[in-house]
């Protein structure tokens, strides 16, 4: 066996290295999962007398990363009565159905979701089996169960807190095992009346008790949060990002960029609903206000970007109509639909991830872990090119985020 086993070369037209573009010919050379050597132009020649098996393509990017995913979900289904069937599966079932979804993710080139909430800590469980390249899955970041409040919004993903005491008991609980700790802020929009009708589950004090009790474990916090009640709550406690995130305004923005609170806005599953209100029953006029709603939302992403807010991409795939995978590309329409470049959109979708994570490489660089995706073309060219994938590779890092040794998988 040679010294070279565990290397080979990559020569892509172009590239983006999670930040920017690259227009001209590049050649990786990855060893070991990494990136040993950038080089400018088309080496092939060079790296064949070597004996160096190489793969080619027109584009060369970081492998995708969804920020929001619930993997025991199934988004596929779009039927009400059959989404309520697929909760009451056997546990088996359901973790069945997780693995599914992660390979699923994986195969429209998604090498990291964050999954944001479980009720049977399923996530943390998959999270555990995509440590083995063999699964195929992409890696898992887990948020395991959330908390909430008690008799509020978000059983199927949360557990139930009521005072300081239960606050502080049950996150340094979770914190053990969950990569971050999800809280359920506020419940789901009224779309019949176009707002967020409830309260916020916490008050700000109670959002900082739970925020500041992660923190003291470790952990960072990702809020559930839609309503300008609770994004006010939400951006002053300095939770660690904001999912959802509907009914924005200028005010809580302002703070979320000086508190580095990154935002999620998920798309997905409300123009789901605006595209398809015949799956959900809704009538005109609640159409009228799932657009007024997204386009508010769009508008306000819009905003964050000009404001220097942390973007990140997630989809909530496992919603209804929101398939895991497949919805990064829609929700990438959306960034772009609301006037943000592609270069933008991807740096969403791949190194402002990596990086609010804390992960050693945000971005394809010499050095770096080699997680990535190999495109027919360019999606400067055309977007649809982000859906035509020669090769993924996943970088397998050991049980803890920040460890050094990697396996490697190249299919
Ligand atoms: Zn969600």
């Amino acid at each position: 066996m040679s010294a070279d086993d565990n290397a080979f070369a990559v020569v892509a037209d172009g590239w983006f290295d999670g930040e920017r573009r690259h227009e001209e010919p590049a050649t990786f050379l990855v060893r070991d999962g990494r990136i040993e050597d950038v080089a400018a132009g088309d080496r092939s020649a060079d790296l064949a007398s070597r004996g160096l098996s190489l793969q080619r393509g027109g584009f060369l990017m970081p492998g995708l990363v969804d920020a929001h995913v619930h993997l025991f979900l199934d988004g596929g289904s779009t039927d009400a009565k059959q989404r309520a069937e697929h909760l009451k599966q056997p546990l088996e079932q359901l973790i069945d159905a997780a693995r599914a979804s992660a390979r699923q993710s994986r195969d429209c080139g998604v090498t990291l979701v964050r999954d944001a909430g479980d009720r049977h800590g399923i996530n943390n469980r998959i999270r555990g089996e995509a440590r083995d390249p063999r699964a195929g899955f992409p890696r898992v970041r887990s948020s395991g169960l959330g908390v909430k409040r008690a008799k509020r919004y978000g059983a199927f993903m949360a557990t139930d807190v009521t005072d300081a005491d239960s606050i502080r008991d049950s996150v340094t609980a979770l914190a053990q095992d969950n990569d971050e700790i999800k809280l359920i802020l506020t419940g789901i929009i009224d779309f019949a009346a176009g707002a967020v009708t409830d309260e916020p589950q916490f008050t700000l004090e109670e959002t900082r008790l739970i925020v500041d009790t992660a923190q003291a474990a470790g952990r960072s916090t990702l809020a559930h949060c839609s309503g300008e009640k609770g994004l006010a709550i939400a951006a002053r406690a300095g939770v660690g990002s904001v999912e959802h995130g509907f009914f924005m305004n200028r005010e809580t923005l302002a703070v979320m960029r000086d508190r580095q609170v990154a935002w999620t806005p998920t798309f997905c599953p409300v123009h789901f609903q605006w595209a398809h209100p015949e799956a959900v029953g809704w009538s005109p006029q609640t159409v009228g206000n799932l657009r007024r709603i997204l386009d508010d939302h769009a508008r306000h992403l819009q905003l964050a970007h000009e404001m220097g807010v942390t973007l990140l991409l997630g989809t909530d795939a496992g919603s209804m109509g929101v398939r895991h995978g497949h919805a990064v590309f829609e929700e990438m329409d959306r960034f772009v639909e609301a006037g943000l470049s592609l270069e933008t959109a991807l740096r969403a979708a791949t190194s402002a991830a990596r990086r609010h994570f804390g992960l050693a490489s945000p971005v394809l660089d010499k050095g770096a872990e080699f997680d990535a995706l190999l495109l027919e073309a360019s999606p400067f060219d055309d977007m649809a090119n982000l859906q035509r994938s020669l090769a993924v590779w996943v970088a397998h890092p050991g049980r803890d985020w920040n460890c050094a040794q990697h396996q490697f998988e190249h299919q």
